[in-house]
Parts: structure tokens; sequence; C-alpha cells
């Protein structure tokens, strides 16, 4: 049977293939730290668990409306409003299956292939972008951070990228995977740039938006770039229940597009592709945007604050590691440059962030993400989730350690420290 060749050539997630690996070796008994899966550890509160049930036994179990029934797209208008300061109307938003498959329609809507249609990714950026962003047949176009400026870009960056190509650009902050928040300053400073090119618009992917950690950084304030009028008709904001609420089983994202009739194209979309989630979920969205989830979304956020300093702390410990402090979402991103071209035990040699990992899992059994897969600028890094407990933390930051300490040819002591 023949495979088209833009699904053949594309890659598989790094981030879902790691995650594979760590469950196939847990099955067979092994003692693996997983620091691999962008996942939060807590159940979902019991509140919005409670709504999905009673909504099933109370029959709600068939069709929905394509975009969700009105209570929760209102819902979600209103978060919008509130908490974004973007301006929208229920009939803008569209709930999807997960953030991903959002970001997936958005970017099909957006790009028209065969034509060069140039996307702008300020890199590291998560795995998924690239390869979405070209099977809607767009060009991806990568903007550099730098690990010595916390991985922002800077909006000079944006504006040398700017062709008469360039369709849009995608944001994410806080990031996955550099695990900090773009100071709004910084951010703003882009759009003012997108501003002065009406062809370009922008994704904005805010579904980390409510683990941000002012109590490391008092920059680590969310802003959404739709809340920009200048820029608010051309502007997709993208989010989701999967992190701040710990669904990520449950497959809810959801997307707001108030320029023209953007939201109606990809209603349309989703007629054809999926039809609505699970019509019995839609009533547990209502209650995970209502107040009375906050107090335990807030209680996940504290932990995952605690977290950052506590993976941070130790990864400066390791030889050969430098990191910046994570300052939003769940992730460090160490760059291991100091580490390449040194031994394992087992005799492998750390030729890239790759064979780092493939070694750390097979040696150490610690599991996690390596960089290439992240950008061409984060090839030399590795992705750590601390979306797991303290104990594991410290467990798998103890055999990183040592792994790390065995290296034949590596940096002895810890030279770099904190970047940022
Ligand atoms: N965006 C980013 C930056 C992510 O890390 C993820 C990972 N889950 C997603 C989108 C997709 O999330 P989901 O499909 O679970 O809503
Ligand atoms: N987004 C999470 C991660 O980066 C979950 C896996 C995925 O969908 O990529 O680990």
């Amino acid at each position: 049977m023949q495979i088209a060749s833009r699904i053949e050539a594309m890659k598989e997630s790094a981030t879902l293939a790691v995650g594979a690996k760590v469950g196939a070796l847990r099955a067979a008994g092994v003692d693996v730290v997983g620091f691999a899966m962008g996942e939060p550890d807590f159940d979902t509160p019991t509140n919005i668990k409670r709504a999905a049930i009673v909504a099933l036994e109370s029959g709600m179990t068939k069709y929905a409306p394509t975009a969700g029934d009105k209570a929760a797209r209102e819902a979600i208008a209103e978060k919008f409003r509130r908490e974004n300061g973007i301006a929208c109307k229920a009939e803008h938003v569209t709930v999807t299956v997960g953030a991903k498959h959002a970001i997936y329609m958005a970017l099909q809507a957006m790009i028209e292939p065969g034509r060069g249609d140039e996307f702008l990714l300020p890199t590291p950026a998560w795995v998924s972008y690239r390869p979405l962003i070209e099977l809607a047949g767009g060009v991806c176009i990568e903007i550099p951070g730098s690990i010595d400026h916390a991985f922002a870009v800077t909006a000079a960056q944006v504006r040398a990228a700017i062709t008469p190509r360039t369709v849009g650009i995608l944001l994410n902050s806080p990031s996955n995977p550099c695990g900090v928040v773009v100071a709004p300053s910084e951010l703003k400073a882009i759009v003012d740039v997108v501003a002065e090119h009406p062809r370009v618009a922008i994704l904005s992917d805010e579904i980390y938006e409510k683990l941000v950690f002012p109590e490391i950084s008092p920059d680590a304030v969310h802003w959404s770039p739709g809340s920009d009028p200048r820029v608010a008709m051309r502007t997709v904001t993208v989010n989701g229940l999967s992190k701040a609420f710990a669904m990520t089983g449950w497959r809810i994202g959801y997307l707001c597009a108030p320029g023209g009739t953007f939201a109606r194209e990809i209603i349309k979309l989703q007629g054809q592709m999926t039809n609505s989630i699970a019509s019995f979920f839609l009533p547990a969205i209502v209650e995970a945007l209502s107040p009375s989830s906050a107090s335990q979304v807030e209680t996940m956020r504290a932990a995952f604050a605690s977290r950052a300093r506590l993976i941070h702390a130790g990864l400066l410990e390791i030889p050969g590691m430098q990191c910046v402090q994570p300052t939003g979402a769940f992730y460090a991103f160490p760059d291991i440059s100091a580490l390449i071209g040194s031994r394992t035990m087992k005799g492998a040699i750390i030729r890239s962030a790759q064979s780092f990992a493939d070694a750390l899992l097979d040696e150490a059994h610690v599991a996690v993400v390596p960089g290439e897969d992240f950008g061409d600028c984060a090839k030399t890094h590795i992705r750590l989730s601390f979306a797991c407990s303290e104990a594991q933390i410290t467990k798998g930051l103890d055999r990183i350690k040592r792994f790390v300490n065995s290296l034949a040819g590596a940096p002895s002591t810890a030279k770099v420290g904190s970047v940022s």
C-alpha cells in the first residue's frame, strides 16, 4: 500500500517515543526515574471528575455541537476575556481534542501549501510544532534563542526573520522545553514587530499559562499576545486543560480566533475530522474554569515551583551541565555540550544529546528527552520534566550525578553554574 511521502517523512514525537520506552522498561520490572513526559503526576481534581460523571449518568451521551456546547464555549470565552484580556465571544471558541489538535487545525487553516509559506518558530520549541507546520505545507523558519538570554528570542531577531513569504509566528510562553516565561516586555516587543506586518498571524500556545513561578522571578508573569488590539484579529490563542488541571488523558484543548471567518473555518475542518469532543466532558470544562477549581490549581502550581528550585539546584551540582532557572511550565533544559566526547562505563561514546539520553536510560535508568527535535540550537541540550515527586527528582538527580561522574573524559567539577 502506498504511504504518502509527507507522512513517511514526518518524524515521530520524541517525547512520546521516550515515554513509550519508559512504559516498556517499567512493564519489564525496571525501576526507571521518568523525567521524560510532560505529564503532571497529580490526579484530576475531584470536582472536575464529578462534573463528567454526573453528565454521563444523566445521559449526556449523544453528539454535541461540533465546536462544543454553548455552556462550555461561553465559559471559555469568559475565561479569555477575564484572565487574558482577549476580546472574544463564545462563537470564536472551538473545543478540541487536546491543544495538539487545536494547533494542528490552526496551522492547516493558516498555511497555503505549495506556495513557500514561511512560519516562524522561536527555538528551542516543542517537538510537534515543526512537523505540524510542515504537514500543513509550510516552511518552518527557526529563530534560535540563546541560553545566555534564557532562550528568549529578541524582537530584532523576529524582524530580521520576516520575509514577504512569512504568514505566521508561533509563540509559546511559558515554554516547553525551556521552562521559562518570556517577560511580558519582551513578548510585547515581538508583538510590536508583528503589528507592522499585517500578513503575519500569531499562533500563541498558552497551555502552560497557569504554571508560572513569580516567587522565583518577578518577570514570570503570563501575558497573551491576543490581548493587543493591533494583532487581536490575527491571533489564534490555544490553551487546554491537560497541564494546569492534570487532565492529560481527557484530551481537552480549545482555541479562540476572534478575527474574520477563521473560527468558522476551523469548525468546518473539525466537523470533517472529529466533530465534538466526548459530550459528557463538556460540563467538566465549565467546572475546571470555575472558581471552585482555583485552589487546587494553585496547590499544584506551588508544588511545581518548589520542584523547579529543587531540580535546578541539583542540576547545577552536576559537572558539565549549564542550566537556566526554570520560571514556568515544568521543564529544565540543561546544556550538556561539555560532556560530548566522553565515554560511559559500558563503553558508549557520548556524541550527542541523543546518545547521552540513550546511555543514561540504559546505564542509569533515568529517562530524559534529547534536545535534537526541539530545534537546531537545542542539539546539545536534554529536557527533564519535573512533573514528578520531589523524591523522584532527588533520586533521578542522584543517578544522573553518579552517571556523569563515571564518564571518562568529562569535566570533574561543576564548572558553569546557573546562567540566569
Ligand atoms: N503545547 C505544548 C507546548 C505542549 O507541551 C503540549 C504537550 N502536551 C501540547 C501543546 C499539547 O497538549 P494536549 O494535546 O495534551 O492538550
Ligand atoms: N507535551 C508533553 C511533552 O512535551 C506530552 C507529550 C507530547 O504530547 O509531546 O512531554
